[in-house]
């Protein structure tokens, strides 16, 4: 008997219910944990204070002095709930999160101790962290890695550890983490959208891009999960047979919650309050066992260290719950994988949502503005785009038929369609007195009330206008926010400095009104962007062949999407608005690149392990059963025994020619990885995706009719209805 995977099953039969305590109100229980203004009025002194708070409005710098006395007083709170150790807690390119302990605890001679924690510690740490992917640039520069605090995104106490945002770079000043080119994407998307927001309302002093993500993810009870070796290592099964029953009823979305998850997501969202982290929504997803939970928004570089930091807090409550969480895009072939919709606006200090239209035409043209030129710089960056969201676990997905395409494009709705149908019939040159009136009246005076009825909704969209923001559906589950992100607000904030130049061109060479300007400056842009607005089905394979005639690019897989993070243009843009250099592009292809081959390398090393050692066997055994049966019949019939043996014979050989097919795949399988292996990164990868990938399809097939043909008794993998209906 297949002994892990029915004692599995009998251990997630018997879990017992874990009881969940909500007396104190969410409110209350909110930024507990977090070194928020409430503490930092309780434990710091005036000046220090308001130093933060200076440093987190104006980027201004805090003196050494001063980071003496806000590191005692952190240190002080962080006590009193409880922690024991500090971390400087980052992002390195792994795309997860990192940290190292420290505790407060200090000798200080004679047999004594006290706690503590300086202003330098702080500050600035040097992790020792070598063996952090860096692309060859602490090689190159043979600098060393630090991390400094980003005093923007508050500290917290996770456990007993007092936790301390921070960026990570190299002592030539590249960064090697996700947060450094993400806080120089927000400073310039700040920069140009505020300049922009001035010609509508002077008081406009800084602008914050916001995000709202929504977390798919799976949960399979751990003792089944740790009876799957792929499970446990790749985070997808590499193999399975669907289960007769999956999602094809639509009965598990926005279904009743079961228990058990329910109380794992109550006591999940507790932590998330106790840390500061918004959470709002929990739903059952289309899959069976597919969740998801999403925040209110924030501003976005919070927004992207709470996504991280959750990933780790759900991972962390699942234990309690005898969970595992998959975050893995695609767990299970045949049904749903998981996503991650980043939400995103850009608001003013002056509480102006700039995606969301507003009362007046003036307040609409400024609406217009900022949503035409995120649509311009969508269509003129697409490729890159399309690269932050590529891995070899979202090839499952885009491209994949499922979720949004490899083809980025743009959803507005029929109603907001029409609206820049007209605009893109503006005069050339100054607008006459009645157009301008008629525009106002009838064409950007009415986006309010079109908009509220606008209830267009197409999920096939990889980037959907969304009523008050966009919604780039195409970022995977497993993702760190930041990589996209850091895109999507550099080409805004691109465009919205050459938009800003184009329109103070037409003001003062051709001596234009500011609203002509604008409406002359967005006509182009309307035009020039159209290729790039799709309302169609985003699946459907018109939409491909269309694609490609609007010179769209359509990059299916991981290495071929990666080439545009070196693109000139691309390399340039990010160049010339000091959010990376070329030595940091580059070192992050490469790791991309790199992780790539290895992800597929792990995963063909698992299904050849798994198919020759778990599957091969049990097929044999069984084999050895009907052969044994087979003999047992011809004893008792002698050379009648065909007549009773028939199905039994035919099966042996179903067996075998399975097994034949199986062994054949992973030996051409392994030969292709050798080949592979001698490549340089970029081929390497190439030949990982073409030339090894194909084979888990061929191994897989034939070991998925074994598990089919096999007595269930002996299979020894667990199987997808259990991993899935299990509750
Ligand atoms: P859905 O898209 O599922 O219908 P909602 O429209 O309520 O749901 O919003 C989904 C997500 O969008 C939420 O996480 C929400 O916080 C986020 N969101 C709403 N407004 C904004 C905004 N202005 N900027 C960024 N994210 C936003
Ligand atoms: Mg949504």
């Amino acid at each position: 008997m297949a002994t892990l995977r029915f004692q599995a099953l009998k251990e997630t039969l018997n879990r017992p219910v874990v009881e969940i305590d909500e007396s104190i109100r969410r409110s209350e229980l909110f930024g507990k944990n977090v070194f928020n203004e409430a503490s930092m009025r309780q434990y710091l002194t005036k000046d220090s204070f308001k130093s933060v708070t200076d440093a987190i409005l104006t980027g201004s710098k805090i003196s050494r002095e001063v980071a003496d006395h806000i590191s005692t007083g952190m240190k002080e709170w962080a006590i009193s709930k409880g922690a024991t150790h500090y971390t400087h807690w980052f992002q390195p390119l792994t795309g997860g999160t990192a940290e190292k302990h420290d505790a407060f605890f200090e000798t200080i001679g004679d047999g004594l101790a006290i706690e503590k924690f300086g202003g330098g510690q702080l500050v600035q740490q040097e992790p020792d962290a070598s063996s952090f992917p860096n692309g060859g640039i602490r090689n190159t520069f043979e600098a060393r890695g630090y991390t400094a605090w980003d005093p923007t995104s508050p500290a917290f106490v996770f456990g007993t550890t007092l936790c301390i945002p921070t960026v990570f770079v190299s002592y030539t000043g590249e960064a090697l983490d996700n947060k450094t080119p993400l806080l120089r994407a927000l400073q310039a998307v700040d920069s140009a959208a505020t300049d922009v927001a001035k010609y509508f309302d002077k008081k406009v002093s800084k602008v914050n891009a916001t995000l709202g993500w929504e977390q798919e993810y799976f949960l399979i009870d751990s003792a089944l999960a740790a009876s799957r070796p792929d499970l446990s290592v790749a985070g997808r099964t590499l193999l399975g047979h669907a289960s007769a029953k999956g999602q094809q009823l639509d009965d598990h979305y926005f279904g009743s919650i079961p228990t058990r998850v329910l109380n794992y997501m109550r006591d999940l969202e507790t932590q998330c309050m106790l840390l500061g982290i918004p959470v709002k929504t929990r739903h059952n997803e289309v899959a069976p066992n597919q969740f998801e939970l999403a925040p209110i928004f924030e501003e976005a570089n919070l927004a992207v260290d709470h996504n991280s930091l959750i990933m780790d807090v759900m991972r962390k409550v699942a234990e309690r719950h005898k969970f595992v969480v998959l975050f893995h895009e695609k767990p299970f072939a045949g049904i749903n994988g998981s996503g991650k919709h980043n939400n995103w606006s850009l608001s003013t200090d002056t509480g102006v949502n700039l995606l969301s239209p507003g009362s007046t035409p003036m307040k609409n043209l400024q609406f217009l503005t900022f949503f035409v030129n995120t649509i311009k710089a969508v269509c003129d960056n697409e490729e890159l785009l399309r690269a932050t969201i590529a891995s070899a676990s979202n090839d499952h997905r885009l491209g994949a038929n499922e979720a949004p395409p490899a083809i980025i494009s743009a959803f507005i709705g029929s109603q907001l369609t029409a609206v820049l149908d007209e605009l893109e019939k503006v005069t050339d040159g100054k607008l006459s007195p009645q157009e301008k009136t008629d525009l106002k009246l009838n064409v950007v005076g009415k986006i309010p009330e079109i908009l509220l009825d606008n209830t267009d909704r197409n999920r096939t969209s990889p980037f959907a206008f969304t009523g008050n923001k966009f919604e780039f559906r195409a970022v995977g589950s497993t993702a760190n926010c930041a990589v996209p992100m850091t895109a999507l607000n550099a080409m805004v904030a691109k465009q919205l400095n050459e938009f800003k130049v184009e329109v103070d061109a037409l003001i003062k060479d051709k001596k234009m009104k500011k609203d002509d300007a604008i409406f002359n400056v967005l006509r182009e842009y309307i035009k020039q962007s159209k290729k790039i607005r799709f309302e169609g089905d985003g699946y459907g394979e018109a939409w491909e062949k269309e694609a490609k005639k609007r010179g769209l690019s359509n990059n299916k897989t991981t290495p071929e999407a990666l080439k545009a993070n070196l693109d000139k243009k691309f390399i340039k843009l990010y160049e010339d608005l000091n959010i990376m250099n070329k030595v940091e592009i580059e070192a992050r292809h490469e790791i991309q690149v790199e992780e790539y081959g290895m992800r597929i390398q792990i995963e063909g090393r698992l299904l050849g392990d798994i198919a020759r050692n778990h599957v091969i066997p049990t097929a044999i055994r069984y084999q050895n059963l009907l052969i044994e049966n087979v003999t047992g019949l011809k004893q008792i019939y002698g050379d009648d025994f065909k007549k009773h043996s028939e199905e039994q014979m035919n099966l042996i050989e179903v067996i075998s020619d399975h097994i034949k097919q199986i062994n054949k795949g992973i030996t051409e399988m392994i030969e292709e990885r050798k080949k592979a292996n001698k490549k340089d990164a970029e081929k390497r990868a190439e030949a990982y995706c073409n030339k090894v990938k194909p084979y888990f399809d061929v191994i897989r097939y034939h070991c998925d009719k074994l598990e089919l043909l096999v007595d269930d008794e002996l299979w020894p993998l667990t199987k997808y209805r259990e991993l899935l209906f299990t509750k």
